[in-house]
């Protein structure tokens, strides 16, 4: 059974029904629980729940604890391309927004790589746009070829491929892929997906377990909180992440639960999700899933970052850039994919993991080939 098909089970699925019977006794038995099952975790992010966002947020600081230590892991983003052919409504780079597109080079992600090197940071994100003319496979294949000899961990968040093109970038050096699915509900799936490759809402569900079948270490998934009714997109990100777990045992599942954020030519979220939500649905994947790695992008404000490290999250971002050649000063010019809200550098972020009493990490992970 396919992830789609597992979702399509919980398509007319009741929520709101569901919700209207839980008790806060089903809460205080589900947060009890070893082994939360999929309903469990249904209850811990019900509206019911959040009255007791507390006892959650002890049993998830007692769950990281027990599963990951006192760790917390740096990467920065590297944006080389945003070049893009789709429609997507909520984001700066769509193929409407009429600025001026960038690539760069392969000496131009060379010294984007030198910079971010020097801050310390040794695991890199490479973030691209939807475009396979003016960003193939093969730029892809080049510019991960060119990053790994600096970094001991190269991931991707680009546009989904076939699992041949996948197993071609893990030849490459990539190690991990992430891929969020942005909507889980399909009709407003196609409604913020108007056009271009990303409509096909199918193609990109199956995504994770293309990347998890071409050989990636690690994939990290979610959606894009603001599209869509929040509790019922935060099911289907603990329902795929859980699926993944099961049917790939041997690859690392993390999840990320981005909010969208300001972006230029976009609109508003029509379903925004508070902070107190965000940690209600965070702290809930931790008990669903306590092996489950959780990033914390930029895009979260310092305030609210340095409290999640208490609560679950696993890996941070820091020192981001999301215009494209953004840590050149020369670039400061571009237009970014989104603003980023945690402006601090990677050695503030570093200083504030060490002063919330944990370590920060920035290698966890021995490539075969790294250069000194
Ligand atoms: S979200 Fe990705 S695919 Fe959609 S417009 Fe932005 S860069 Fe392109």
């Amino acid at each position: 059974m396919t992830f789609f098909d597992r979702a399509k089970e919980f398509e007319s699925f009741d929520f709101e029904g569901y919700f209207n019977r839980i008790t806060d006794n089903d809460v205080r038995l589900a947060i009890e629980k070893d082994r939360p099952g999929i309903f469990d975790f249904l209850t811990l992010i019900s509206p019911r729940a959040e009255n007791h966002i507390e006892e959650m947020a002890q049993k998830a600081r007692e769950m990281t604890l027990r599963h990951f230590g006192r760790i917390i892991q740096l990467f920065a983003p590297l944006y080389i391309s945003d070049f893009c052919t789709n429609r997507c409504t909520y984001c700066g780079f769509n193929t409407r927004n009429r600025l001026e597109r960038k690539k760069l080079s392969a000496r131009e992600i060379d010294t984007q790589a030198r910079i971010i090197k020097k801050s310390g940071i040794r695991h890199i994100l490479v973030l691209t746009g939807e475009d396979p003319v003016n960003s193939p496979v093969s730029y892809l294949e080049e510019a991960v070829g060119i990053l790994s000899k600096h970094f001991a961990s190269t991931g991707l968040e680009v546009y989904p491929v076939d699992e041949q093109d996948y197993r071609r970038l893990v030849q490459a050096g990539a190690d991990s892929l992430t891929v969020y699915q942005e909507v889980y509900d399909r009709r407003i799936y196609q409604n913020v997906h108007p056009g271009g490759r990303k409509a096909d809402f199918q193609y990109r569900l199956s995504t994770p377990e293309r990347a998890c079948r071409a050989g990636f270490r690690s994939v990290n998934i979610g959606a894009l909180f603001g599209l869509a009714p929040v509790r019922k997109e935060a099911f289907f990100t603990g329902l795929h992440a859980g699926y993944l777990q099961t049917e790939y045992p041997s690859v690392e599942i993390s999840v990320s639960l981005p909010r969208m954020r300001k972006a230029a030519g976009c609109a508003a979220p029509d379903h925004p999700l508070d902070d107190r939500t965000l940690v209600q649905f965070m702290t809930a994947l931790r008990l669903f899933l306590p092996k489950a790695g959780i990033t914390v992008s930029t895009r979260e404000p310092a305030f609210l970052r340095d409290r999640l490290v208490h609560l679950g999250a696993t890996r941070l971002s820091a020192g981001s850039k999301t215009e494209v050649g953004g840590y050149a000063e020369q670039d400061k010019s571009e237009t970014p994919q989104f603003e980023i809200t945690d402006k601090r550098s990677v050695d503030e972020v570093e200083e504030m993991i060490r002063q919330n009493g944990y370590q920060p990490v920035f290698k966890d992970w021995e490539p075969l080939q790294v250069s000194p």
